[in-house]
């Protein structure tokens, strides 16, 4: 086939295989659309590979809220704390840092927990339609989501964290300490107390469940490749030449799904959106000798551990520092020391670290969107702390505007232009 009638076979180029653009590629496919996936590396190998693997229904707690500043000089000031900046990278983030103060503000974060809600709430069904026939459908488990608190008066119903998901009937329960033990025995007693939010679901390999996702993909005529995009060129009439590694090729419709690299591809087309490079990182106990049934997060120091099919898997951190400068897995080892104060019977030896990067817009929403100035030409991603549960409602909204169709909830919310 020549490049121009392969082209021709596909109506929609998805760049970027994380959990994203595989979401994507699934909810396209299901209307017939005929699609290529193009990424640099392989299938769900960056952050939708190392995540925690929360997927929550319930999650529309915005990262910004209000009072959130009197925490952060604390946490900068504490090497073992849970966000760090490189200072050199300060002045380039300082723009970012205060719209994303702005977005904590009492009378935004309503409206942005009803966004976070739509794009969450269906996740569960949607994934369990999606795994249908991969015969992995045990790659997501049915958990609750433990936050435990040392102060055992700290957790509380009345918090506006709470209100947002309690409002959206959420199955949110303040505990005591000895219960929080009964749930997770492994949990050290310097809890206190904690908090139980019900009905959602775990990961238990997140790049396993990518990669699970991909192959249905690609056995339903999807043409995934291994390849990185380069350059976006309009070509004129609406269609695209993609610059890759492999070569030029020809594209009707593009959707960029590339996670925290979105923007080195949009940026030389004059596109400006407010992306910022939240790196994470985890630690993975390979031999633990415990184990969880849920995931837990340490309320106080900000990370999650959850018992994976590789072992305890600890993840946490928000390092400001840019895409491109090598990680500092010192950020990762502190996780040992942590995740042992949680679980005292756990086994430190055999460990496996881990770096990988949020993509993340000031008010906690992805980008789900045709971009101004270009019929042929969407974005899905910025999808922050959230991507593993959005992915799934991402896919259908793309799939929506792809082909014209109105999406069932309001998308305002997640327009590029909102940023104009
Ligand atoms: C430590 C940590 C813990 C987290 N925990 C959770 C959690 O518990 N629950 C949750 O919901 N979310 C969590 N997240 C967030 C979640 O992992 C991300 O939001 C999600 O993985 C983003 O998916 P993505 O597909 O947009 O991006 P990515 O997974 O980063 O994928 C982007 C893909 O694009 C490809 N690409 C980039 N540029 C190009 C190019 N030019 N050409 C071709 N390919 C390209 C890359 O190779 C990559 O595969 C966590 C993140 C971190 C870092």
């Amino acid at each position: 086939m020549t490049e121009r009638s392969a082209s021709e076979a596909t109506d929609v180029t998805i760049i970027g295989a994380g959990i994203v653009g595989i979401c994507c590629a699934l909810s396209l496919l299901e209307r017939g659309v005929r699609v290529r996936v193009l990424d640099k590396q392989g299938p769900a190998e960056a952050a939708s590979y190392g995540n925690a693997g929360v997927i929550s229904p319930w999650s529309c707690v915005p990262q910004s809220m209000p009072g959130l500043w009197r925490s952060i000089p604390g946490w900068l000031l504490d090497p073992t704390g849970p966000v760090s900046v490189r200072w050199r990278y300060l002045p380039r983030l300082l723009p970012w840092a205060v719209k994303f103060l702005r977005a904590g503000r009492a009378d935004k974060v309503v409206a942005i927990a009803d966004a976070m809600d739509a794009l969450n709430r269906p996740n569960l069904d949607l994934y369990g339609q999606h795994l249908a026939g991969t015969g992995q459908a045990d790659l997501i488990q049915e958990s609750w989501y433990l936050h435990a608190y040392r102060d055992g008066s700290a957790p509380t119903l009345s918090s506006l964290a709470q209100r947002l998901r309690t409002d959206r009937g959420a199955p949110v329960e303040i505990v005591g300490g000895d219960t929080l033990r009964e749930i997770e025995p492994a949990l050290s007693d310097v809890f206190g107390g904690g908090i139980v939010i019900r009905d959602q679901a775990r990961a238990v390999q997140p790049g396993r469940l990518g990669k699970a996702l991909a192959e249905k993909a690609r056995r339903l005529g999807a043409d995934i490749q291994r390849n990185g995009v380069r350059r976006l060129i309009p070509d004129g009439d609406g269609r695209w030449r993609l610059e890759t590694d492999r070569g030029a090729l020809d594209a009707p419709t593009v959707v960029v799904a590339a996670g925290p690299w979105s923007m080195q591809l949009l940026g030389p087309l004059g596109i400006r959106l407010p992306l910022e490079y939240e790196r994470g990182y985890h630690l993975e106990f390979r031999d633990p000798g415990v184990t969880l049934r849920h995931s837990v997060m340490d309320a106080d120091r900000k990370f999650v551990a959850s018992s994976m099919a590789d072992g305890i898997r600890s993840a946490g951190t928000a390092e400001f520092a840019g895409l491109d400068t090598p990680p500092d897995f010192r950020r990762a080892r502190i996780l040992k020391s942590l995740t042992k104060q949680m679980l005292p019977g756990l086994n430190v030896e055999d460990t496996h670290e881990w770096a990988g990067t949020r993509p993340s817009f000031p008010d906690s929403l992805p980008c789900i969107s045709r971009l101004p100035g270009h019929r042929t030409l969407f974005a899905a991603f910025g999808h922050s702390h959230y991507g593993m549960g959005m992915a799934p409602k991402t896919g259908q909204i793309v799939a929506d505007l792809v082909t014209d169709t109105t999406p069932n909830v309001d998308i305002a919310a997640y327009r590029a232009d909102r940023f104009l």
